[in-house]
Order: structure tokens, then sequence, then C-alpha cells
């Protein structure tokens, strides 16, 4: 499914790789000019935006972020609204995981996962709120999980934080409604990226036996719907979580 996102500008966190390269590609792919948001090191996020822009033929820079640092987020969405002339589509992908079971957990485990993932999608949106406001219209994704759902074992910290996102999702799409501008997440299931990557062969094994079709998804099952999400055919969409998780957590 292509969509026009020609002269519009698509501001992606923690998209030099995985699921928010996927997302970045796939709006790229059709005309959306892209600010790749990250916390890697200049030369992997340049190699990241110089792969899209040669790929798709369509503006994309490097922006170095820590979207936990509020300062950082407020100058880069400053930058980024003055080198593109505007934001037009906010998605907060940015994510980390320090899994333990709580008996194990340090505070330090939970304030990093907190930090990051849902401090650092209120210090996007919030760095991004007026400009939205004053265009009267936008759309913000935001990447939660479906354990954001369901929780899950060893994953107290990041579980409490994507359902965060959840809350933020819903409020602030009732905030911006008026203004159209939509609000919405997606939760993923079980996505084949360098983050699950690092669970064991018996772990993954474990987790696709419980999916009811069978596999893990791709990072580009996520940015599909993300890409939807953004598009005008999603405009009466606001407050809404779309799972993509091959009906893990029905
Ligand atoms: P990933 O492969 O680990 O990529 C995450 C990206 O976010 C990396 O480029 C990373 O940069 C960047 N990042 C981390 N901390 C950051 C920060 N403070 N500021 C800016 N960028 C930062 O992860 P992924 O699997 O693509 O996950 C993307 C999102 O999907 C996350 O929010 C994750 O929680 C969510 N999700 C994933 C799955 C899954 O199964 N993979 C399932 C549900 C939800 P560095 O290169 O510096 O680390």
């Amino acid at each position: 499914m292509s969509y026009n996102f020609e002269n519009k500008t698509a501001l992606v966190t923690g998209a030099a790789r995985g699921i928010g390269f996927a997302v970045a590609e796939k709006l790229a792919s059709c005309g959306a000019f892209v600010a790749i948001v990250d916390y890697c090191s200049q030369e992997d996020g340049e190699r990241s935006a110089s792969a899209i822009s040669e790929k798709f033929g369509v503006k994309a820079s490097f922006y170095r972020c820590d979207v936990s640092d509020f300062e950082q987020s407020k100058a880069v969405t400053e930058k980024i609204i003055s080198d593109f002339g505007g934001i037009d589509m906010l998605v907060n992908n940015a994510g980390i995981v320090r899994d333990k079971l709580v008996l194990k957990m340090e505070e330090s485990d939970f304030d990093a996962v907190i930090n990051v993932n849902l401090k650092g999608t209120f210090n996007m949106i919030k760095n991004t709120y007026t400009h939205f406001m004053k265009k009267r219209a936008g759309r913000i994704v935001s990447v939660s999980s479906i354990v954001g759902l369901t929780g899950n074992a060893g994953q107290a910290n990041y579980s409490a934080s994507k359902a965060g996102v959840i809350g933020i999702t819903k409020s602030v799409a009732k905030e911006l409604a008026g203004r159209g501008v939509t609000v919405n997440a997606v939760a993923p299931g079980y996505i084949m990226t360098d983050m699950t990557n690092a669970l064991s062969d018996k772990v993954k094994e474990q987790f696709t036996a419980q999916i009811p079709m069978k596999r893990g998804g791709s990072p580009e099952d996520v940015a599909n719907a993300i890409a939807f999400l953004c598009s005008d055919e999603a405009s009466y969409i606001t407050g809404e979580v779309i799972r993509v998780d091959g009906g893990l957590a029905m």
C-alpha cells in the first residue's frame, strides 16, 4: 500500500536501525522528507540517512539526540522545524529494554527505561505540540508494545513505560483532536530486530510457539501500520492502539 506524503516531513526517533529505520524507509518511499533522530554515532546516523535519500530521492538528515533529555529534544525539534520548514508526522519509536525480575531490578534499570521510552515520548510531543497546534494538522504515532497491554514477567519497567505511552497517546489525542491532529499508537508483539536478536534461541522459539500466526513480525509489518496511521486515509482515527503481533495479545 502506498500513500502520498510528498512535501511532508516525518521526524522519526530511534530511526538509525530496526523498526525506526523501516518506518523512515516506508514514509520516504511514499515521498516524505525524513529527519532521523537517534542516539547512535554520527557516522551510523549519517549512513542511515544517506541510504534513505539515495534509495528514494528524498531529503533525509540525521540529528543526534538523546530523547530522554528535554533540552536536547527541544533543540533538535527546533532545528528540524527550521531545516525542513515544519514537521507533519512525529513517530516516537526510540526505546530500550533492561529486562529483569523486580527481585533483581535496580532503581537505575527502572529509571533508564522510563526515561527513554516514556519521558522521551513526552519530550518529543511537548516540543512539537505548539507547532502542531498552530498548523492545525499533523500526525503523532508512538510505538508502545503488547506488554504495555498485557504485562510481562521480567519487564515491569518496560511494560510500565509502554502502558504509559498508551496513556499519553489517549490524553494528547483528546487535547489535539479539535486541532486536526491525530495521535495514535502501535503495539508490536515479537518483531525481529537487534532488540529481540539478543534473546536466546530457546526464548525465541518459546515466543514464536505462542503466536497464533507462528512467526515473528518484521520491522516492515510495524512500519506499514504506522504509515497507515500517518496517512489521509486514517484522518478519522485518533486515540487508537493498533496491535501488530500476529494475534499474540488477542
Ligand atoms: P532497536 O533495534 O534496539 O533500535 C532502537 C533504536 O532506538 C536504536 O537506533 C537506538 O539507538 C535508539 N535509541 C535508544 N535510546 C535512544 C535515546 N535515548 N534517544 C534516541 N534514540 C535512542 O529496537 P527496535 O526493536 O527497532 O524497537 C523500536 C521500538 O519498538 C522500541 O520503542 C521498542 O520498545 C518497540 N518494540 C519493539 C519490539 C520488538 O519485538 N523488537 C516489540 C514491541 C515494541 P542506539 O543505536 O544508540 O542504541
